[in-house]
């Protein structure tokens, strides 16, 4: 079973190789950003909580993020393992990760970061805006705050996982392809 951290700033990829990743290996699919997205767009208690953060491109509040991954942990059976993407976020979301897993037995295999320049993100994620709808994608003010506090709050689990050994950082920038190889040769290693 492998439990991989998909990491990087807005607009690295993760989405993209995600996907590529669930048909190679098997994995159940984990973004926090599209299950609040989800919430959001069907108008639940928790899409209304987690919209006025996600608007403003500020990180909602760790206890609500780590209650929605441990329902999804635990409703999701029969699977190979997971890719958390855009979780976990700070510190504390990487702790309670653990937790979860290792209260059913489980750890993370790695974490694999997507390095990206910071002017590459911004032609990227205005490209999405102009079809993805986010409200985030468009404006340059919430793009630089995302990335700021993926810079303040976010990096720091970076040494989180970097600490346990189980850090590894790859090119991001170039054909998806071959990023996607790059990624496989590091989960292959595990
Ligand atoms: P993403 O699609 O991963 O870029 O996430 C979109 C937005 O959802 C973020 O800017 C945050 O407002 C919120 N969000 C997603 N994942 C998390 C998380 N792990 N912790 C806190 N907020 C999150």
């Amino acid at each position: 079973m492998y439990n991989i951290v998909l990491f990087g700033p807005p607009g690295a990829g993760k989405g993209t190789q995600s996907e590529k990743l669930i048909q190679k290996y098997g994995l159940t699919h984990l973004s926090t950003g599209d299950l609040f997205r989800k919430h959001l767009g069907e108008g639940t208690e928790l899409g209304l909580l987690a919209k006025k953060y996600m608007n403003e491109g500020h990180l909602v509040p760790d206890e609500v993020v780590i209650r929605m991954v441990e329902e999804k942990i635990n409703e999701t059976k029969n699977t190979e393992g997971f890719i958390f993407d855009g979780f976990p976020r700070t510190t504390a979301q990487a702790e309670a990760l653990d937790e979860m897993l290792a209260h059913n037995g489980l750890s993370i295999s790695g974490m694999i970061a997507l390095d990206v320049p910071e002017e590459t993100l911004k032609i990227r994620i205005k490209e999405r805006g102009k079809t993805s709808n986010r409200v985030d994608d468009q404006d340059d003010e919430k793009i630089n705050t995302r990335i700021k506090v993926y810079l303040d709050e976010t990096l720091p689990v970076a040494d989180y996982y970097s600490k346990q050994g189980k850090f590894q950082k790859i090119n991001g920038v170039g054909e998806i392809e071959q990023i996607f190889k790059d990624i496989t040769s590091v989960i292959d290693s595990y």
